[in-house]
């Protein structure tokens, strides 16, 4: 495990030398490279997607959030916690908007100790209102790296073969207290395929590159604040499935909102099956999801029934996963000149300024670089393909 391959540190390659390409026009204006870097930018987003690869879709992430005294610095504003925090959110609510039946759960490590802040569950509300919670806290001694990653394993180790198992570990500190060998915990976390990624806010640390190259995971230090929220992004697509991962059919149930009536004979409040571990959270109700198999009752999807084990989810949610089976193909990039016609994006309907144009190699509409990242990033068909399939 100690031979490591020659290369540049992290902090190092990960800078752009921007002032070598950085180059003043006639006017000795910047504008146009800074433009152009911007552009390229956007436009690498598009291209890194994978093709067709098998993807994780029902995923277990824990996030471990660093909340050491070192997470009090202020390079990020305005400090690294909230910052982080404040990421989170955004974090939880894009990662279920694109893995609707995948769990997500909250570890923070400070002073030594590891504790959950949320539970493996389904439900971002809960995840958000704790992480605002967590604003307030201070951040004291060390992170424990060992104990945060065996907290995660515990649940983890538990979950389906089908299903992927991940952490993300979000450090701040450049060092952790760690209670026994970390090594021999990598080994387990390997031989179990739990995949660690590390996001980095101060530098690279050594025990991190093992970590994450023995799983699998992705390694990153920061730059800045928007860097760090692009990175932070990154995990929000599935990753590519293990060959070694089972396959499997999943039966799910896709049950219902249905609330009992005056009328109905057995019309009386009853509690959710949810309320037997969690406690909290509205009382007695007449509406809930019944499971179709064995008519338990949930209020939140989605869930797997405590009572069968079958996998309850609403079918508007499952549909939104389906584009990542079936990513959009990416538009062919041209120059603005060979443009027939009207120079207007069929999307926005503005001109076409800048210098290249891209054109879906399905129905050939013409779309400006905002539009055709909107189109993969959130829309994921083309809006012209699908007009035209509605017409004819
Ligand atoms: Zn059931
Ligand atoms: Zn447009
Ligand atoms: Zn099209």
């Amino acid at each position: 495990m100690d031979e490591e391959p020659e290369r540049a540190k992290r902090w190092e390659g990960g800078y752009e030398r921007t002032w070598e390409v950085l180059k003043e026009d006639e006017s000795g204006s910047l504008k146009a490279t800074v433009e152009e870097i911007r552009y390229q930018s956007k436009r690498k987003r598009v291209t890194d997607r994978h093709g067709q690869v098998r993807l994780g879709m029902m995923r277990h992430l824990y996030v471990v959030i660093d909340g050491s005294r070192s997470m009090e610095d202020q390079d990020l504003k305005p400090n690294r916690l909230t910052s982080t925090l404040k990421l989170m959110e955004t974090f939880v609510d894009e990662y279920f908007d694109q893995n609707p039946i995948s769990q997500v759960g909250i570890i923070i490590t400070k002073n030594k100790r590891a504790e959950k802040l949320t539970d493996l569950a389904g439900n971002p509300k809960k995840h958000v209102a704790a992480l605002q919670k967590a604003m307030g806290v201070a951040c004291v001694g060390e992170p424990s790296l060992y104990n945060a990653l065996s907290l995660a394993l515990q649940t983890l180790r538990h979950m389906p073969a089908h299903a992927s198992r991940e952490i993300l570990v979000i450090l701040s500190s450049l060092t952790t207290c760690d209670p026994a060998n970390i090594y021999e915990l990598i080994k387990t976390l390997k031989s179990l395929k739990v995949r660690v990624s590390v996001i980095g806010l101060s530098a690279e640390v050594r025990v991190c590159t093992v970590l994450t190259r023995e799983t699998g995971g992705s390694y990153h230090v920061i730059l800045d604040e928007s860097h760090f929220r692009e990175l932070l992004m990154l995990h929000v697509r599935p990753p590519p499935a293990s060959t070694t991962s089972e396959c499997s059919l999943i039966r799910m149930g896709f049950p219902q909102h249905a609330v009992s009536s005056a009328s109905d004979q057995d019309a009386r409040p009853s509690f959710s099956m949810a309320h037997l571990d969690s406690g909290g959270g509205p009382g007695l109700s007449l509406g809930g999801y019944f499971c179709p198999q064995c008519r338990a009752k949930y209020t939140e999807l989605p869930v797997e029934c405590k009572v069968c084990g079958l996998t309850l989810v609403s079918a508007p949610h499952l549909a939104r996963s389906f584009h990542h089976l079936f990513p959009l193909q990416a538009f062919a990039e041209g120059p603005v000149e060979e443009v027939a016609g009207d120079r207007f994006c069929q999307a926005c309907q503005g001109e076409l300024k800048d210098k290249s144009v891209f054109t879906c190699p399905s129905c050939h509409s013409v779309f400006c670089v905002d539009c055709d990242l909107f189109i993969h990033d959130s829309l994921h068909c083309c809006p012209c393909c699908i007009h035209s399939r509605s017409v004819s």
